[in-house]
């Protein structure tokens, strides 16, 4: 292929903001597909369309070739129609097709959990055989005949191993190739072995134990066999995730022998949404200029939350999802000694039960230096990157983490433990040569990280040096378009080969 040719892109995603999200999968499904769009390139999306999607708020609309499609889960025909719309971007026109099946998705509110026992939907793996098995059927349909399929996480993994191994010899899919992206190895879609007899793979992988692990038919596990090319999103997570047992878990064997086909390309971030220059969700706007109006966020910020404003006490944000691989057990540890410190620290989490309990408590007990909103509130998100002087980030992994980027672009300084892409984008600060943009750490260890805290707000009291923090951050650029040139250059590579 030439190297200028205009590539047709597949982006396969189980989540898209603005319309279903719970973390930083829907922000680069709707990030990357809008660059790569921008740089040229005809994507296309496919997701789900959930119950919570409003289908007349955003123009959902049948297509008449894509509605009552048939296909076969185990023993039951499963019926789907795939509906089409466009991304609400101001920039650029992206094709969404929302993937329609009652049963399966449009009778659900949430994506992969009932919202009311917290447990996984028990018929996950017959709701993403259904994802997978759309994009053949939609390809096939359409007669439009992408370059790559470009699928992400457990949900789509699936989609690799159904193309290499009943499409990849057959007319029109034997031009594709398959790119897996992770994003989490936290979660990779395990489910009983009998699973596979869902699937209408060949018979010949059932024997095949490769794609079972634990002797559990693990949905990742397939998109890492099967894909073309794999990618993930940071180079320090696809180093740590081919060297590093505890990092890889369970799937270290697996990744380890592709690691010649497995690249990290670091997520960007969406500056049309998070900017606080134009940030529809903040009160007032600022720059690095105009730094001081920060302050003015930060009143209305913890005057929202119901604690005092003042000054010269150092706001710590935490927004994150509530489980253990985002580092809650550090904070809970060190609850009460970060509550000796003149800070305040205001939370926005959803997640595990027993962390939300935790912090329930934890609001009732210190009202005057803590407060949380524990549920999902994406403007909130937006506030409290504006108006926290901190933002306490201390994962047990992270492949990428976009937070710390947010946190970056609005000034407000980072505390970070050293993890995956949380150590490609923050750096210590250096009070004697001025470098860094905030604060890391190494250990996972509660001690280690109040230790980190404690410089942070010793340094917060030197202005001048804060102040400088905050320009070498805000200066960084993480907007998409180097990312998706890197994405584009790897097409291109895998399509040559
Ligand atoms: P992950 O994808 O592992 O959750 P990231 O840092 O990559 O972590 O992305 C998290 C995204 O989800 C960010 O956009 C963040 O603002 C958002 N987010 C996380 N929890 C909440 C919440 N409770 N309410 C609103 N937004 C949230």
């Amino acid at each position: 292929m030439t190297p200028s040719k205009r590539l047709k892109i597949l982006f396969v995603t189980s989540e898209l903001f603005p319309f279903m999200k719970t973390g930083g999968l829907a922000d680069v499904s709707a990030a990357l597909p809008q660059m790569l769009t921008e740089l040229g390139h005809e994507v296309r999306i496919l997701v789900p369309k959930y119950g919570a999607i409003d289908s007349r708020k955003y123009k959902i609309h049948e297509v008449v070739r894509l509605k009552d499609i048939t296909v076969k889960i185990g023993n039951k025909d499963i019926v789907f129609s795939l509906r089409s719309s466009f991304l609400p971007s101001q920039r650029v026109r992206v094709q969404i097709y929302f993937l329609d099946n009652q049963e399966y998705f449009g009778s659900r509110k949430s994506l992969y959990t009932d919202p009311i026992s917290g447990a996984d939907y028990k018929d996950n793996d017959e709701r993403f055989i259904l994802l997978a098995k759309s994009v053949f059927q939609l390809v096939t349909l359409l007669g439009w005949i992408p370059d790559v399929i470009h699928s992400n996480d457990w949900q789509c993994g699936l989609i690799p191993a159904y193309h290499k191994n009943v499409f990849s010899t057959l007319a029109p899919f034997d031009s594709i190739k398959s790119i897996f992206t992770i994003h989490n190895l936290a979660n990779s879609g395990s489910f009983p072995a009998a699973t596979f007899s869902k699937t209408e793979l060949p018979e010949s992988l059932d024997n095949d134990k490769n794609s079972l692990l634990d002797g559990k038919f693990n949905f990742l596990k397939n998109g890492i066999l099967y894909a073309d090319y794999l990618t993930t999103v940071s180079e320090g997570y696809a180093e740590e995730i081919v060297t590093k047992k505890d990092v890889a878990l369970d799937l270290y064997p697996c990744l380890s022998k592709k690691k010649k086909s497995l690249k990290g390309i670091i997520n960007g971030i969406d500056t049309v949404v998070w900017n606080p220059q134009t940030d529809k969700f903040i009160p007032h706007k600022y720059s690095f200029e105009t730094i001081a109006k920060k302050r003015d966020n930060k009143k209305i910020l913890v005057e929202r939350f119901g604690l005092h404003f003042d000054e010269n006490t150092p706001t710590i944000g935490i927004i994150s999802r509530l489980l253990s691989i985002k580092g809650m057990d550090l904070i809970l540890d060190a609850f009460e000694e970060l509550m000796n410190m003149n800070i305040q620290i205001v939370l926005l989490g959803a997640g595990e039960k027993k962390y939300q309990t935790a912090f329930e408590k934890l609001t009732k007990k210190h009202s005057d230096k803590f407060a949380s909103y524990l549920g999902f509130n994406d403007d909130l998100a937006h506030l409290i990157e504006a108006g926290s002087d901190m933002l306490l980030m201390p994962s047990l992994f992270e492949p990428c983490g976009l937070n710390q980027m947010y946190s970056l672009a609005y000034g407000t300084i980072p505390i970070v433990r050293q993890t995956g892409g949380l150590g490609d984008t923050v750096f210590a600060f250096d009070e004697k040569t001025g470098e860094g943009n905030g604060f890391v750490f190494q250990k996972y260890d509660s001690a280690v990280m109040l230790k980190e805290v404690k410089k942070a707000v010793k340094l917060y009291s030197d202005q001048k040096l804060w102040l400088k923090i905050i320009k070498n951050g805000m200066k960084s650029d993480f907007s998409w378009k180097s990312s998706a040139k890197k994405y584009i250059e790897l097409y291109k590579t895998v399509l040559s080969s």
